[in-house]
């Protein structure tokens, strides 16, 4: 008898997945008994120019700090992602992009896609940018983005992709701390039908940085055609530069270990981090868990629905899928313009097998109850994904009988910009699912549970999440302050990779996040995790979106604060109110209960990649909202304005 809540394999998945769960529990055997045979032989589905003969050469301990994978491999990122493929896919398309209004779309075949980088690789040379400098890049969600990215690794050059929905100010931090000699933008970003001044505001964050910037050059892409400020002997036009270069470029020889990229953490908890990762382990991670979590078979039409500003864009729009020859959707807008209905449209119109988005996605079509599928036959649709938070138990549901139509495995991919790549997970053909949970971890991945003197947990627990020993595609340094790359995650359990989440293990072995450690709750010496009492309430019918902080209270030490959102057409009142916080006293506990229910119609103050606040949140219950800390990365300051006007209403 099945367990409820339990979801098994769908047999036609078990059918035909690359791993079944015999093969899941044999290879992660393998791939923490002996990391070394399993990943010398796994290392090569990469394409090496000198074959690596070290393989893993790691250490957590204390004072020694040492992350070293295939350290003596020598490859090229881009050629990985493109030369390889040509002699049997030149025509095949790499990406489907489809623009930010529906009727503007463009095809890029692998063949076109490597003829543009290596002309960007070379324009980029003639201005002098080479290995080991650092370029920005600034960029919609268009094929140039990708071009831009790939022609850095092709000649060594070490990208920063900076969201475009970032400002001027955010912008300029960010090209001064990794010292950018290079800035790739475009005139404008056209985002649910509101533009983006990237130039200008490229201008502006230059211009702010005065003498003290480290920018000689900036190329700009004619995306929208707008006229925009020329600054001569710094600017240059994209496709002038273009124009004038061969269709060919050598790709450099790097050492697996020589930098690919740097990228700045959401910024959720604090001051976003220059995350560095390197090349060799890397690639190896970002194909092989594109492969294995989503299952992808050659000619399968797959669409990340992410921003190539954040992780998630880096590694399962741009590396992963073209590492492995695969076709891809590449979308410029947003999943409610111009009407909630674009996803699922988009779903059928390229016939995508595999999606992969975030539950704050989910919850924003969710509140729109069916419209958002209706039309819609989402009948090509095999796998879905999420990332990027914790996906409540209520969204998963939704989104496995919407658009899954109640058959499609739901992975969800638990990991972080320091990760690389996915780290605990399901993988579809192999994995029973419990909405909720993240699962099992993937090969090589060996997480434990720590109280917080650090004490090793067995069997069922719940605390912190750590990580043993390395894998490949584990962040090497955050940039310029390899101090503060040991004292963030090696120096709160020695000898561990500290997560910075709390979880939770169940007695079949399966891991659920239960929210970052920074907002865990004590309610009268009892701890709660955020995600339990926030998948509480968004399961009832009135809320759309919550977030739950501690505040001082002078009896239980934390008092529970909730922000909710209520879902579309539903008016707040006091017996909802009542209602809501009755339904978390019967759903969870009286400890649970909420204390203050603050209705926040206007929406929840969210990172720019859709993450909830919540220390923002913290601040605004606890009436501190003159230290609110670091919002460069915001999406919406004037939300906070409005919680801050009704909880001094109060
Ligand atoms: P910062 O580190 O700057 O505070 P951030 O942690 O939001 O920002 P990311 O690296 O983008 O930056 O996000 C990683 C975090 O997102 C994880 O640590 C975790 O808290 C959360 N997360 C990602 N995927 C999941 C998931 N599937 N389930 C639960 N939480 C997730
Ligand atoms: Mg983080």
């Amino acid at each position: 008898m099945t367990q409820p809540g339990l979801y098994p394999v769908p047999a036609a998945a078990e059918a035909r997945c690359l791993i079944d769960n015999e093969a899941y529990q044999r290879m992660y055997q393998q791939s923490v008994q002996d990391p070394q045979s399993f990943w010398a032989e796994h290392g090569k589905r990469i394409d090496w120019f000198t074959p690596y003969t070290k393989v893993k050469n790691t250490s957590y301990q204390p004072g020694n700090i040492n992350i070293k994978w295939f350290e003596d491999g020598v490859l090229n990122a881009s050629y990985n992602c493109l030369d390889r493929h040509l002699p049997h896919k030149a025509n095949d398309i790499a990406y489907y992009w489809e623009g930010d209004e529906p009727g503007v779309q463009k095809n890029v075949t692998y063949q076109e896609l490597y003829e543009q980088v290596c002309q960007l690789a070379n324009g980029m040379k003639s201005l002098g940018v080479g290995k080991g400098d650092r370029v920005t890049i600034y960029m919609p969600m268009i094929p140039e983005a990708v071009i831009s990215i790939l022609a850095c690794a092709r000649i060594g050059a070490v990208h920063s992709v900076v969201f475009a929905g970032f400002s001027p100010d955010a912008l300029g931090s960010r090209v001064q701390d990794c010292d950018s000699k290079l800035i790739i933008t475009a005139d404008q970003a056209p985002r649910g039908s509101r533009l983006t001044a990237l130039k200008d505001n490229t201008d502006l964050a230059l211009g702010h940085l005065g003498k003290n910037s480290p920018v000689q050059h900036v190329i700009v892409v004619k995306h929208v055609g707008e006229n925009v400020d020329e600054h001569p002997g710094r600017d240059v036009w994209y496709h002038e530069l273009l124009a004038k270069q061969p269709k060919t470029c050598e790709p450099e020889p790097m050492s697996a270990e020589d930098p690919l990229f740097i990228l700045y953490t959401s910024g959720s908890t604090g001051k976003p981090k220059g995350v560095l990762h390197t090349t060799g382990g890397y690639m190896v991670w970002a194909s092989m868990t594109h492969q294995y979590v989503f299952d992808y078979h050659p000619g399968d039409i797959y669409w990340c629905a992410a921003d190539v500003g954040w992780v998630t864009g880096h590694t399962y729009i741009v590396y992963g899928p073209l590492a492995n020859g695969a076709c891809s959707v590449l979308f410029e807008g947003v999943p409610t313009y111009p009407s909630v209905k674009r996803m699922a449209q988009i779903v059928d119109k390229y016939q995508v097998n595999i999606l992969y988005t975030a539950p704050t996605a989910i919850r924003a079509l969710m509140a729109h109850g069916d419209t958002p599928v209706e039309g819609s036959s989402l009948s090509s649709l095999r796998t879905l994904g999420s990332v990027g938070e914790p996906i409540n138990p209520e969204a998963w549901s939704w989104y496995h009988e919407k658009f899954g139509h109640g058959n499609c495995p739901i992975v969800d991919t638990w990991w972080q910009t320091e990760t690389g790549g996915i780290l605990i997970t399901p993988l579809p053909g192999a994995t029973d699912l419990k909405p909720g949970s993240a699962t099992r971890p993937f090969f090589g991945v060996k997480p434990a549970i720590v109280d917080n003197e650090g004490t090793l947990q067995e069997g069922a627990a719940e605390g912190n999440l750590v990580i043993l020993d390395s894998w490949p595609g584990q962040m090497r340094t955050v940039f310029g302050d390899h101090e503060r790359f040991e004292q963030t995650y090696f120096s709160t359990y020695k000898g561990t990779y500290f997560t910075g989440d709390g979880a939770r293990r169940d007695e079949d072995g399966y891991y659920w996040l239960t929210g970052r450690v920074d907002d865990v709750l004590n309610i009268s010496g009892h701890r709660l995790g955020t995600a339990e009492i926030e998948s509480c309430l968004v399961a009832h019918d009135a809320i759309a979106e919550a977030a739950v902080v501690g505040y001082p209270h002078d009896i239980k030490g934390q008092g529970i604060y909730v922000y909710v959102t209520p879902r579309v057409g539903v008016e707040p009142s006091d017996e909802l109110t009542k209602a809501v916080r009755a339904w978390v006293r019967q759903e969870i506990s009286p400890i649970a209960s909420p204390d203050i229910i603050q209705w926040a119609p206007q929406g929840l103050p969210k990172t720019r990649s859709g993450k909830i606040m919540r220390r923002i949140l913290r601040k605004i219950a606890a009436n501190e909202h003159d230290q609110l800390g670091d919002i460069s990365t915001l999406a919406d300051p004037s939300v906070v304005d409005q919680l801050i006007e009704k909880r001094l209403n109060r």
